[in-house]
């Protein structure tokens, strides 16, 4: 069997389209959605993300203000930005591009962002709100793993699922969705015991570890569905995930592929969020 491949870049496009056409609508009505992409320092990767986010913005019909502020910047400066951001009134999201310099605590700069523009999905309200299954903005990656696998039409009622991997950004809140889902969710880390059998038994795997490869073909049940969030860029330059995709494409019912799989959708789910924040807005007549 050869897997189904989810093509990231094929839903992502679908989804940034709807966002243009709710950006449309809400202009209309005199709204302007707005995004505010706060990067400090030059960290290459945070620019590309950042450049990338930005012109997805613009395309899609989104105000984007763009915050470039240098490695030097203090804590308290950054805080006022962003207690600033939070009345704008034109700011329907905030986006605080990680890592920060080591000067600035980042959980600090978390807390801060208004749970009501944290469109990043984040402060821990929004996560607390999603842990009590009442979801205001949910954190992009998950959120675009689960479109992913609505795609793929995944049964995830009464499925065993793993996620590996328990970052506060991607595996517990993924965890927290597929179990809203109704699946029956293992969450494994570096300390599981025995990695390679808790991913035997899955019928849907979710892999956001960070080491290149590292979930082989043959931990893939038949028929399983595959979601790889890693991103590992290899000595040749070249982009991997955390499956062996090769191996396990021949295995599972459907898979994503890196690139092209998880990582246009957060981008995608972004705008979203973005969008949601800026209908709130319209609604409440500001
Ligand atoms: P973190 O480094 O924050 O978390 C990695 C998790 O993997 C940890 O929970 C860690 O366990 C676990 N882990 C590490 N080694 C092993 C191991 N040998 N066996 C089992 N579990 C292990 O990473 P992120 O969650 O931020 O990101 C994960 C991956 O996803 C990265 O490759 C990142 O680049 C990618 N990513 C991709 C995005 C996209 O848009 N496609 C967005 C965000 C991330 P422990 O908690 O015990 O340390």
């Amino acid at each position: 069997m050869s897997a189904l491949i989810l093509d990231g870049k094929v839903v992502a496009a679908r989804v940034r389209e709807r966002v243009a056409q709710g950006v449309t609508e809400l202009r209309g009505l005199g709204v302007v959605p707005g995004l505010a992409v706060v990067l400090v320092g030059e960290d290459p990767a945070s620019a590309i993300y950042v450049r990338g986010k930005t012109k997805a913005a613009a395309e899609c019909g989104v105000e984007v203000f763009d915050h470039k502020l240098p490695a030097s910047t203090g804590e308290d400066e950054l805080l006022a930005l962003v207690r600033g951001l939070n009345h704008d009134k034109q700011v329907d999201g905030i986006l605080v591009q990680l890592p920060l310099p080591k000067q600035i605590d980042p959980h600090l700069v978390l807390l801060t962002i208004s749970p009501e523009k944290d469109v990043d999905g984040f402060h821990p309200e929004n996560i607390g709100l999603l842990s009590m299954g009442r979801p205001r903005y949910i954190a992009c990656t998950p959120k675009g793993c689960m479109t992913l696998l609505a795609e793929g039409k995944t049964e995830l009622r009464g499925a065993r699922a793993i996620v590996i991997g328990r970052s506060n950004i991607v595996g517990k809140p993924m965890a927290m969705l597929l179990q809203a889902a109704d699946a029956t969710v293992t969450v494994a880390h570096s300390k599981t015991r025995d990695l390679a059998e808790e991913t035997r038994r899955a019928d849907v795997v979710v892999a956001a570890i960070g080491r290149s490869e590292m979930v082989r073909g043959d931990w893939i049940k038949e028929g399983a569905t595959v979601i790889d969030v890693g991103m590992n860029r290899g000595e040749d330059g070249k982009l991997r995930g955390d499956v062996e995709f090769a191996a396990a494409r021949e295995r599972a019912r459907a898979i994503t592929p890196v690139p092209g799989g998880v990582g246009p959708m957060t981008i995608a789910m972004l705008l979203d969020n973005t969008l949601e924040s800026a209908r709130r807005r319209a609604a409440r007549g500001e």
